[in-house]
Order: C-alpha cells, then structure tokens, then sequence
C-alpha cells in the first residue's frame, strides 16, 4: 500500500511500523501520538516516515488507518480522524477487547471507510516507543473481527497485511474473542495483579522476603503485573460482562481447590496439576511458548 498510518506510538504502534518497514508493506509509514514526548521520542528511534503534529494530516490519504493507543481513548480519536478519511480506506485497531471498540468507534466510521476491528495477541510488559520490535508478531496470532456486513475483500487485505507482520491469522466475531481473552489474558493479569498485590501487603513477610524468594514461582506473577496500567485498567473498564464471567467461575474452582487443601484431599490436586502440565505441554507443542527450563531465563 502507498500510505500506512499508525495513531498511538507505544510497543505496539512501533512494533507494527517496525515490522510494516521489514516486510516493506508501506511505501509512506505515517504516525501520530497525543503526547509530544512521545512524538519526539518515536522520531528518535526513526520507525515512523512520516510524524504529524495533527492526527488528521497522519491519516489523511491512508489506505490502511490502525489505532494504536489504550482503548479509552479510541471514542475521541474516531470522532477526530473521522472527517480526514480517505474513501475506500480501512480503519483497524489492536485493543485487547473487541466489543467496546466496536460499541465507541462504530458511530463514527464514515460509510465509505471499512472498519475491521483487530487484536494481535503479543505482546510484552514494556510500553512506549522504544519497547516495539519488527518480530513481536512472528508466529503470533492476530485475531481479527469484523462487524456484520464487512466487505470480504478489505477483511482479506487486512489479514494479508497481519500475515505480512509475521502473524497468523484468525477471524472471529467480537463476543467471542471477548470471552475468550477474558480467560486467557484478562482473567490472568487481574490475578497477576491480586497476588503481587497481596503479597506485598502481607505483614508477617517482609517485602525483602518477598523479592530475594521471588524466584520459587511469585516473579513469574511479577512480570505479567509489571503491564502497562492505563492500559489494563481500560481492558477491565471495557470488557466487564466476560470478565465477571470467567471470575465467577475461577472463584468456583477456587473454593473447589481451597476444600482439597483443607480436607488434605490429595487426589483432587493431583487430578488438576497433571491435567494442567498437559495444557503447559500443548502451548510449547504449537510453538507458542520455549520448553528450555525457567522459559527460557539464563539463570534459575
Ligand atoms: P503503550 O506502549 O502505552 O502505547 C500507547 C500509546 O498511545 C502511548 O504512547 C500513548 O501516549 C498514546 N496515546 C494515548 N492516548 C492517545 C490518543 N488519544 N491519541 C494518540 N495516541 C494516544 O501501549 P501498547 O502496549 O502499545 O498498547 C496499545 C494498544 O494495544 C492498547 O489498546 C492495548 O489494548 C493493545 N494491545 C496491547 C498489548 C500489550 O501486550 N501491550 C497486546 C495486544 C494489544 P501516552 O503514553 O502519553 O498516554
């Protein structure tokens, strides 16, 4: 495409130009971040062709618009970019819940303009724009899910252009891309979250403690609980329905776990542990995570 325009220059704005650039997929990557330091801060790094001090001049022209930028903030950029649209572009975006983007850009997407929603799911706990890198995507998996009535030619350039980052490709509809990021990551971060929480709270354990025996399986937590917070607080303000959803189950299964180590029923956990490692060992069969001991870490 002649013009690709990135709106939001943290890790995943700048790992797709980055990757856009390495699969030279983008005669002109043109980019815009609401922050001036942020701004310079990407002209710095050079993944951008082209920085524009207004969003409109960033998309105007582009054949393929992303958002980029925490989820909450999607409702005013769309209301901004709208009238700076070219016909015929697509307008996507790489939030991590489809429903409420759906429900706050929708209104604004201009008849002439396809709007494909997208989650690309990778990522890591780094924000900002020296965080991106070309391979974030390679072997990944983008999810895309368009809303009734999109046209089937534009939902393929978009997937072509995912598979050009290094993605797979996975097409859905929103509620169940919502219910399912719900318990593979939303529910997990909001644990991540409680339990390095918890554990520093914990009075009898210093906060010393916490971190010289961090090693024996609570940094693991740490890294997840390191994510950006604006944007987590957003995916939870934004996809609340499946999140208390899943919640609700894994406190089931919790009170079921919490009964076993009180009634010392040893079988009950033993039946979980195994049928979870069989779970470990899938993601590392489908290449999705390194088998090598620690994930990978040089050090235990
Ligand atoms: P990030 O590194 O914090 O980057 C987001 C950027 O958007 C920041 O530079 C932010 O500026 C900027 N921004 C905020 N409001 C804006 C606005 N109104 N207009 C233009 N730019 C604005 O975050 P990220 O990790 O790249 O996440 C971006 C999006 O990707 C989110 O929607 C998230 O749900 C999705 N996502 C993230 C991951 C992940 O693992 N991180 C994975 C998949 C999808 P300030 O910092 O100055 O506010």
């Amino acid at each position: 495409m002649k013009k690709l325009a990135i709106i939001g220059l943290g890790l995943i704005g700048s790992s797709i130009a980055h990757a856009a650039r390495r699969g030279k997929l983008a005669g002109e990557i043109a980019g815009y971040d609401a922050s001036a330091d942020v701004q310079e801060r990407a002209g710095t790094v050079g993944f951008c062709d082209t920085l524009h001090a207004d969003i409109g001049g960033a998309v105007k022209d582009a054949e393929l618009v992303i958002l980029c930028a925490p989820v909450g903030a999607y409702k005013d950029i769309a209301a901004a970019i709208a009238p700076h649209l070219a016909p015929g572009a697509i307008l996507s975006d790489v939030g991590s819940v489809k429903g409420a983007v759906i429900r706050d850009l929708g209104p604004h997407v201009p008849r002439d303009v396809h709007f494909i929603p997208a989650h690309p799911i990778a990522g890591t706990e780094f924000s900002g724009p020296e965080a991106g890198f070309a391979s974030l995507f390679d072997g990944r998996w983008a999810i895309l899910t368009p809303v009734p009535g999109s046209d089937p030619a534009a939902v393929e350039k978009l997937k072509a252009f995912w598979q050009g980052l290094g993605s797979q490709v996975d097409v859905m509809d929103s509620a169940h891309h919502d219910l399912v990021l719900a318990i593979t990551s939303h529910l997990p971060h909001l644990i991540a979250y409680n339990i390095v929480g918890t554990a520093h709270d914990l009075e009898q354990v210093t906060e010393g403690e916490v971190i010289k025996y961090s090693a024996s399986g609570f940094r693991d937590f740490t890294r997840i609980a390191a994510s950006d917070p604006t944007m987590w607080r957003d995916v939870f303000l934004n996809n609340r329905e499946a999140v208390l959803e899943v919640l609700g189950r894994f406190n089931e299964d919790l009170s079921q776990l919490q009964r076993a180590v009180h009634n010392g029923d040893g079988q009950t956990l033993f039946d979980l542990f195994t049928r979870t490692r069989a779970i470990r060992r899938a993601i590392i069969d489908i290449g999705q995570d390194t088998a090598a001991p620690n994930f990978g870490r040089n050090k235990p």
